[in-house]
């Protein structure tokens, strides 16, 4: 791996630089900041020997030398001067980089991140600057300077039609070959309909909410990185190197656009399977930064089809035909009154709000008992718009003003907001000013003295309206709504995001349809093509509804089977659990078919803020996992941080070899505060539900026996303070070092469980840094020497009674599943999207087929081997 040194006149500069590299990449690339010189009066410039010594720093982390990124006049000097300091070994390896400070750095670290060279990285940073050319460029009418610049990457309907016969037959290796330095080249080339040796195609919707942006795209290239295949990403008729974060970013990937990945080479399969769960896993962003987008374009227009079907948005999928209910949204007729007492009104007006909280609250637990976080979640940003204050105080200054009445004044300040977002550029943020409206409306109502707006169904219907609001789609009894259909809205609003999560089939933006369409006339729709049929003939009522009833027999069976206990053919129950990163993640593991919590890493607790959760905190998010895994065993990892998760706040030390060094338990029995509010919040939780401890990185008995005893002294402390602690909490250990599994007959006889980390005991068994891209062929879970590690640790468990199960990321892995098995595992953690595929496969084996397949696979020379077997 290559290091960077990033020099700035300004300290701070170099430090903010530093920061937003170090994010991209999650600190995996070594870098240091320098700028500013000693001298408090005047600290802007730049200080060769500081040059020198970060040079020298990171020259000893990164074997693959060090790429200096500047930003101009005497930093440049500096560097030079540095340069002429450094022992010649070491200049050898260090290259000076002509790129913008900030773009430079932050392509050329993600370029590093992938495991580039020196050279590549450099070539990289020296193109950076040609994303924001491009990108301003159609805005400002300011031409690029290079030549295929003059194509606007953000307006690919601009260019010009690409069909397959006029393609050039040039093969993306090709296009890198013949452009190796011009990202630009590569990143506008057409894309190939067909590669002569593309070995798999991925079609995939992009859900991220700001689509590849930054973050998800660096992730994204340092993926790629990791496979020695050839990975293109393809959108419209340009492709990218998908190793190449400008090339990514050139190609300005929006929320719900469609996009090919090609893949050719070596590792062809292995690559395509790892981009394909990073899809999955959307990039590596988080819930509330994904929209779920529907599978084809969000805003399709309305269109009307030759037979009188409307064509519009498919919000969500499924079937539905039936009489229509058409609702007809309306607010309280306001009309202004004269008070003369505005303190009545105001108090008036924070009763209503606080009435319509409570009731948005009671919605909130609904919908997140119905369809999970990601409906529970709209109405969390209706409390919030509620609690913000901005409309409350825009209507108390109206009601002293004017001395007018609240409900006036409210519905003004309510307008006023959802005008101020309808107007926005953002298509995400004009949907919110539905949000603004459907909560203020609850405000109005009550002000107004009616009951709760919302439709009320006779019988079976499919739902017709101008706009529905989330109030609107939550509160509609599931048992009689076959179906929604609106005039507008886009597939982002919180209706399309409900119905969704509902499973309620739903066209969205079928403008017109309410003239065409009476209350009570039958019609039909397919949420999936965004079809409604306003008249349908008695033929296609009967084929919507016949497969209406297919859908639904195939949401049930996945729902079960995915559910259902996974049974080995010859009776062994093999626990599928799930792990966790944060307790809103527990809905999800629940709703693919988890049984339990198998790994809560609560690293992620700690991570992205300023300070560490305190004691109460930590307490109501380990219950909250329970609590929404109802009743099932959550096993929860104390902090493992150190290795590749540092934490800023956390004054951690400076190592030379974090992986060796103070990691997971060694890191919190040197921070006995931090460790016992931890372990405080973990006894408290475990008093009130199933949840167990794990400890990550043991390597030795005394370290068990040494959080033993410290866990026994916080369980004293919190017994002497009157506190309700569980009578005994189930307490295992991560199984991840190979000393412990040369151990393991000792550590077997101090805990109740042990759960094997294949990541890191990978790693660690092959000396293979899981990280780096140039030795991932070695750190291969399924090398024989892992599995043997493997087969060693469950057989110790078996010997000393207690359970033993896998947490590590090829538990995971469904082909991998009756090896497993076979080695002796009895429970399987991993995360949600797999719990489906593995519990099939475990469905699928038999243990002594499973033994005998294990058998071979130890026997076996090398990981190759392995897979040739599964
Ligand atoms: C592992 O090492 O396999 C594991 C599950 O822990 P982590 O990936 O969090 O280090
Ligand atoms: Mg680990």
């Amino acid at each position: 791996m290559i290091g960077i040194v990033i020099v700035s006149h300004s300290r701070k500069l170099a430090e903010g630089v530093l920061e937003l590299a170090g994010q991209m990449t999650r600190g995996a690339v070594p870098m240091e900041a320098v700028g500013g010189i000693d001298d408090p009066d005047n600290p802007i410039g730049t200080d060769p020997m500081q040059v020198l010594a970060a040079i020298e720093s990171v020259a000893g982390q990164a074997e693959g030398g060090v790429l200096v990124v500047m930003d101009l006049g005497s930093a440049l000097m500096s560097a030079e001067t540095a340069l002429d300091f450094l022992d010649e070994a070491v200049r050898a390896k260090v290259r000076l980089c002509a790129a913008p400070l900030v773009e430079g750095t932050v392509a050329a670290a993600v370029q590093a991140a992938t495991g580039a060279s020196l050279g590549e990285a450099d070539a990289e940073a020296a193109t950076a600057l040609e994303v924001k050319i491009h990108q301003l460029a159609p805005v400002t009418g300011t031409a690029s300077p290079t030549g295929p610049a003059s194509v606007p990457v953000s307006a690919p309907t601009d260019a010009p039609a690409t069909t397959p016969t006029d393609a050039p037959a040039t093969t993306p290796t090709d296009a890198a070959a013949t452009a190796p330095t011009d990202g630009m080249s590569a990143a506008l080339a057409p894309a190939p309909t067909s590669l002569p040796h593309e070995a798999a195609r991925l079609e995939l919707v992009i859900a991220n909410k700001l689509g590849l942006h930054a973050r998800p795209a660096a992730n994204l290239v340092a993926t790629a990185g990791k496979f020695r295949a050839d990975i293109r990403l393809h959108k419209g008729d340009k492709s990218a190197n998908a190793k190449s974060i400008n090339q990514v970013a050139l190609l300005a990937v929006k929320n719900g656009d469609a996009v090919a990945v090609t893949v050719s080479g070596p590792d062809a399969a292995e690559a395509v399977a790892a981009l394909a769960a990073l899809h999955k896993d959307h990039f590596g962003e988080r819930d509330e930064d994904i929209l779920a987008a529907p599978a084809t374009a969000p805003e399709t227009p309305c269109a009307t089809t030759g037979d009188g079907a409307i064509t519009a948005t498919p919000a969500s999928g499924g079937y539905a035909v039936g009489p229509a209910a058409v609702h007809e949204a309306r607010l309280p007729e306001v009309s202004r009154r004269d008070t003369a007492d505005p303190e009545a009104e105001i108090r008036a007006l924070d009763q209503a709000i606080a009435t319509a909280r409570a009731a948005i609250g009671a919605l909130r637990q609904e919908a997140e008992r119905a369809s999970g976080p990601a409906g529970a979640g709209i109405f969390t940003v209706h409390d919030l718009i509620l609690g913000d204050g901005a409309m409350r105080e825009a209507a108390v200054a109206r009601i002293t003003g004017e001395h007018c009445d609240a409900a006036y004044a409210w519905s003004q300040a309510v307008a006023a907001m959802a005008t101020a977002y309808a107007g926005l550029d953002d298509a995400y943020m004009r949907a919110r000013a539905a949000d603004v409206s459907d909560c203020g409306g609850r405000v109005l109502r009550i002000l107004a003295g009616e009951g709760e707006g919302g439709i009320r169904l006779t019988g079976e219907a499919v739902v017709v309206a101008h706009d529905l609001t989330p109030s609107d789609v939550a509160g509609l009894d599931a048992g009689l709504v076959r179906g929604l259909v609106t005039e507008v809205g886009g597939a982002t609003s919180h209706a399309a995001i409900l119905a969704r999560s509902l499973g309620i089939p739903a066209v969205i933006g079928a403008a017109g349809c309410l003239g065409r369409i009476a209350d009570g006339q039958v019609i039909a729709l397919d949420g999936f093509t965004g079809t409604v049929w306003t008249a349908p003939e008695a033929a296609l009522r009967a084929d919507i509804a016949a497969k209406r009833t297919a859908w639904q027999a195939a949401g049930r069976e996945a729902k079960a089977r995915g559910a259902a206990p996974a049974v080995t053919r010859d009776g062994l129950a093999v626990p599928v659990w799930a792990n966790i990163g944060q307790p809103a993640d527990a809905a999800k593991a629940l709703a693919g078919g988890a049984e339990g919590v198998g790994l809560f890493r609560t690293e992620f607790l700690f991570q992205d803020r300023d300070r560490a959760p305190d004691e109460q905190e930590q307490y109501e998010a380990y219950l909250a996992a329970a609590k929404a895994m109802e009743g099932r065993p959550v096993i929860i990892r104390t902090l493992d941080i150190g290795g590749d998760k540092p934490i800023k706040y956390l004054d951690m030390p400076r190592e030379a070899n974090p992986f060796l060094g103070q990691r997971g338990v060694r890191f919190c029995l040197a921070r006995p505060e931090l460790f016992r509010s931890q372990l405080r919040a973990l006894l408290r939780a475990a008093a009130e539900a199933d949840i167990r401890i794990m400890y990550p990185m043991i390597a030795d008995v005394a370290e068990l026996e040494g959080v033993l005893a410290f866990q026994a002294r916080v369980r004293q402390e919190l017994a002497g303070e009157g506190r309700a602690v569980a009578g005994r909490v189930k307490t295992g250990i991560m199984i991840e070092v190979p000393s412990a599994v040369a151990m393991a007959d000792k550590l077997a006889s101090r805990c109740d469980f042990f759960s094997i980390g294949t990541n890191d005991l990978t790693q660690y068994a092959l000396a293979a840094d899981r990280g780096n891209a140039a030795v991932a062929t070695l750190c291969d879970s399924l090398h024989p020497a892992v599995l043997r590690l493997i087969g060693q640790a469950c057989r110790a468990a078996a010997a000393a009674g207690i359970a033993v199960g896998m947490c590590g990321e090829l538990a995971g892995d469904s082909r991998a599943t009756p090896l497993l098995l076979g080695l002796g595992l009895t429970e399987l953690s991993m995360s949600a999207p797999a719990i489906a595929t593995v519990k099939e496969a475990v469905r699928a084996a038999d243990r002594g087929a499973c033994r005998a397949l294990a058998a071979k696979a130890m026997d076996a020379p090398s990981a190759a081997a392995v897979r040739q077997l599964l």
